[in-house]
């Protein structure tokens, strides 16, 4: 391709308009008489869905076979930034060799609640934890010369009318939680495309919306890629250029192409924005082709072992009261139809033909021959209705057996995308099964699958609970290894799973119709179950292991913090695999502010690692703190802001098992303020200058007051008034005091205080 510069300069103003439009539904537009190729793209995320016939965005026509990595709610159960590298890499050499030039994936959005559809095809509940998987999958692909979508930006958080829906979302929570969650990943990996969602934000469609792409993304981010709509997201496109949009997918029509022409030639779209979204758009098809290499074929059987490795990596242990793992030689009653019809992924555009597809039944008599089982259905999936000939034939063959290995889970339909859930529950046949096979008075194993979380009342029924997640097409081989102790369990959740529906932040309005409106703020996941002292059934961060693990000698590098430097924190921690098998653990680190003036969470994931040891074996993991780990998103500053006061560092096993802490002390500047008339007595002693105020006119008021209201020589009147009438006094505006005295403070002594408030008087 020539320069880009020089090319733009040849190209007519029907020709720029059209590379503003995909050529089709996965190609950008090639204009060839100008030596413009197009590029493909294609989903995403987990696996390369790549069409070669019809075309859809609901995966439901075929695609060529690819490797089905484990789900982005599996992977992050991993925590493993190393491993989604490797996973990244993998799909970008399966890209190379499908003529594949932009992978459509990660997805970044925060799971609000557990009833969303889509969740399965998103990290976490947690920001950090998200925006690093989503940074390491970006990196991975994009060495390998492919490109990335990181989607969907932003604030796409339920399926119900995801394509108009107003998501009304407060500043701070859509800084410190919705957006964080794409922060890191497009500063640090800096994705060739950002996929803009469908819904509104704060009543403009993402495509438009001027606040997210130009203001935060384009502006503050630096992002220089380009911005493709969801596949049908883009509204008007003479309004998303200058608010930083570039792509409209699919091709949806020429009259789009008419539009901006028409917007250009009537004024409405300066023709300087439309050259600098083809000039990004070029950039995208230069590195497209860059990036290019012929003759790649991808090791379809090391693929399928890292699509293994990762889905052992990324199973949580939830329950074992010693009954996992099981022995080689035990007699196993495998129950339940999702043995042989497994869930490793979720329905709709991320759907994808596995490349090797085994379940329980296929991998035991592969592999394990020496293992005896026997397996019966037990219930149906098709139907969720009481089937007692199969649960019959289930309980009968439990009643000849050592051990009950029982899969439950979600049925595929059950999660898609394009509708979200409208309960948290599981069919009702495998449950009645489950009780059925408790009363045989045999241990039971529960393999559970699922892209997201749902209510376990029926969970002391079972004496292990591991869960699966949609964890791909390794997910049988992965769960044999794992319930014989070949591989020891070593994810953690990386959400809350919550007691039931009614305990959620959002229980009461979601999901909503035109308008979503996000009351809960900041407090979702974790944050909020912690805050509003909801026991979960299994806290974020958790899960078990076949050993054992002490966290000891906590450093900070030290005691204080100057929270308006770009200094940084050192914090190091031991931990020992006190067990007798080797084992990974994740550890995580937290910031909990001691005595916030703002509301803040209980406390925040700011950083984790995952250590491999030996039996008796010792590591230190390192974590760096920077003025953000401690900050708050600071509306009056619109900036980030780390408040004075004391922190807790606390080093968790998961958010509700803090094994170690250490206290720091940040200093900042206070906040700038500005005080009118309006301004409260209390507001007024929050300054220095306030303080001093206070002291004056307490004393120059004194001997204007009448003998009897002054105190007597000793009494302390202040301490002896009842507190209502303190809080009622400090919360008056200064305007009212002057008001209520009638002329013991004249509006002119107001005036002057609030002009030497706003004055910065020493
Ligand atoms: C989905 C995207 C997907 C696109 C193309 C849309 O419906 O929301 O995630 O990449 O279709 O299939």
């Amino acid at each position: 391709m020539k320069a880009i510069s020089e090319l733009i300069k040849t190209l007519t103003l029907e020709e720029k308009a059209s590379l503003c439009q995909g050529a089709d539904f996965w190609n950008t537009v090639a204009v060839p008489e100008k030596g413009v190729p197009a590029v493909r793209m294609s989903d995403g995320p987990h696996g390369v869905r790549k069409q070669t016939g019809e075309t859809d965005h609901m995966g439901m026509n075929p695609s060529v076979p690819a490797t089905c990595f484990p789900t982005a709610a599996s992977i992050a159960c991993s925590w493993d930034e190393e491993l989604i590298y490797r996973i990244g890499q993998a799909l970008g050499e399966e890209c190379r060799q499908e003529g594949i030039d932009i992978l459509l994936g990660p997805g970044a959005n925060m799971k609000r609640s557990p009833l969303c559809g889509r969740n399965f095809e998103y990290f976490s509940e947690d920001p950090c934890l998200s925006s690093k998987m989503a940074k390491n999958y970006i990196l991975g692909v994009q060495s390998q010369g492919v490109g990335t979508s990181l989607k969907h930006f932003a604030v796409n958080n339920q399926e119900t009318r995801r394509m108009s829906v107003n998501a009304v979302v407060d500043e701070r929570a859509l800084r410190e939680i919705y957006l964080a969650s794409f922060e890191e990943a497009v500063r640090e990996a800096k994705p060739w495309t950002i996929m803009a969602a469908y819904n509104k934000v704060n009543g403009a469609y993402c495509c438009e919306n001027e606040h997210l792409l130009r203001d935060i993304l384009r502006d503050e981010w630096g992002y220089e890629g380009v911005v493709v709509s969801d596949w049908g997201a883009a509204n008007d496109q003479a309004a998303g250029i200058p608010a930083g949009f570039d792509l409209r997918m699919p091709f949806s029509g020429k009259r789009y192409i008419d539009e901006l022409v028409a917007a250009v030639k009537s004024g409405r779209l300066d023709e300087a924005l439309l050259d600098r979204t083809v000039e990004r758009i070029l950039t995208l098809v230069k590195k497209g082709l860059d990036g290019r290499k012929e003759g790649v074929r991808y090791d379809v059987q090391a693929h399928h072992a890292l699509a293994v490795d990762a889905a052992c990596e990324s199973a949580v242990l939830v329950r074992n009261d010693g009954t996992l793992p099981l022995k080689k030689s035990a007699q196993i009653a495998l129950i339940g139809r999702l043995a042989r019809h497994m869930r490793y992924q979720g329905g709709g555009s991320s759907h994808i033909e596995p490349t090797i597809l085994q379940n329980l039944p296929t991998v035991l008599d592969s592999q394990y021959p020496d293992v005896r089982y026997a397996y019966a259905p037990g219930y149906s999936l098709k139907r969720d209705g009481e089937d007692p000939e199969a649960a019959a034939e289930a309980v009968e063959l439990a009643g000849k057996s050592d051990v009950i290995v029982y899969c439950m889970g979600l049925p595929y339909g059950w999660e898609s995308e394009g509708a979200d859930r409208t309960h948290m529950g599981i069919p009702a046949n495998q449950v009645s099964l489950l009780k059925e096979l408790h009363e045989t008075g045999k241990k039971i194993v529960v393999l559970f699958f699922a892209g997201a979380p749902v209510e376990m009342p029926w969970i002391d029924c079972a004496d292990a609970v591991l869960l699966l997640y949609t964890a791909g097409q390794g997910a049988a081989e992965a769960a044999v290894k794992l319930l014989f102790g070949e591989k020891n369990p070593c994810g953690k959740l990386a959400e809350t799973w919550p007691l039931k529906l009614s305990h959620t932040p959002c229980a009461l309005n979601y999901p909503q119709g035109e308008t979503a409106v996000y009351e809960e703020g900041v407090y979702i996941g974790y944050r909020y179950y912690q805050k509003k002292e909801l026991e979960p059934l299994f806290p974020f961060g958790y899960g078990l292991s076949y050993t054992t693990w002490k966290y000891e000698n906590l450093t900070v590098s030290a005691p204080q913090f100057n929270g308006d430097s770009g200094d940084t924190l050192r914090v190091t921690v031991d931990v020992t695999n006190t067990g007798k098998l080797a084992g990974k653990e994740i550890v995580q680190l937290y910031i909990a502010p001691k005595a916030p003036k703002v509301s803040r969470p209980i406390r925040e994931l700011r950083g984790f690692g995952k250590v491999f040891c030996q039996p008796g074996e010792t590591k230190t993991l390192t974590f760096t703190l920077n003025k953000r780990s401690f900050a708050y998103y600071e509306t009056r500053i619109s900036d980030w802001y780390a408040e004075s006061g004391e922190y807790e560092i606390e080093i968790g096993a998961s958010a509700e098992d803090i094994r170690a802490s250490a206290t720091v002390r940040v200093e900042s500047r206070p906040l700038p303020r500005t005080y009118d008339r309006y301004s409260t007595a209390g507001d007024m002693m929050e300054s220095p200058v306030g303080q001093k105020i206070a002291a004056e006119m307490m004393a120059s008021m004194m001997p204007q007051m009448p003998a009897e209201e002054k105190p007597a020589a000793g009494e302390d009147d202040i301490e002896d008034a009842p507190m209502e009438i303190g809080a009622m006094s400090m919360a008056m505006p200064l305007i009212k005091i002057s008001d209520m005295t009638a002329g013991v403070l004249p509006v002119e002594a107001v005036d002057a205080i609030v002009a030497r408030l706003n004055g910065g008087e020493e």
